[in-house]
């Protein structure tokens, strides 16, 4: 095997899976689940621009999502102020959730951005504090 490892332009094999069939996209600007804008891949920031393929590209999507609605669910747990903080942006959460594990669920292989085991635990979790009785006051 050949190993070329420029790191100015690595756009020749998908960065997650290391597939070298395109077409190999590079995730832009964008907003983040719940509408904020998401520039962690800012061109001026990203110092090592990562290239994906089709399906590693959209279980980075995934991946994000995931992290965003954790970060947030955590928060609304440690009693903070979180995105999530309203039946309704739970429910909405809950449902990407579960679109997220059928997605893995249909791309068994191949990619490993991102764990079923983990969604599922998130969407276990939240689905114990929606039957918890609502706390008084
Ligand atoms: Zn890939």
């Amino acid at each position: 095997m050949m190993t070329d490892a420029s790191p100015s332009f690595s756009a020749g094999q998908c960065d997650a899976c290391g597939t070298e069939r395109g077409p190999l996209l590079k995730l832009s600007l964008g907003k983040d689940f719940f509408g904020r804008p998401y520039d962690r891949l800012s061109p001026s920031a990203d110092q090592s621009p990562k290239w994906y393929c089709e399906t590693c590209s959209m279980h980075k999507t995934l991946q994000r999502d995931f992290r965003d609605i954790r970060a947030e669910f955590d928060k609304l747990g440690a009693g903070h102020a979180s995105a999530l903080a309203g039946a309704d942006q739970l429910q909405r959460a809950q449902l990407r959730l579960r679109e997220i594990a059928a997605i893995l669920n249909g791309h068994a292989s191949g990619s490993r951005l991102l764990d079923p085991a983990d969604v599922n635990a998130l969407i276990g979790r939240m689905q114990a504090q929606a039957g918890a009785p609502p706390v008084a006051g």
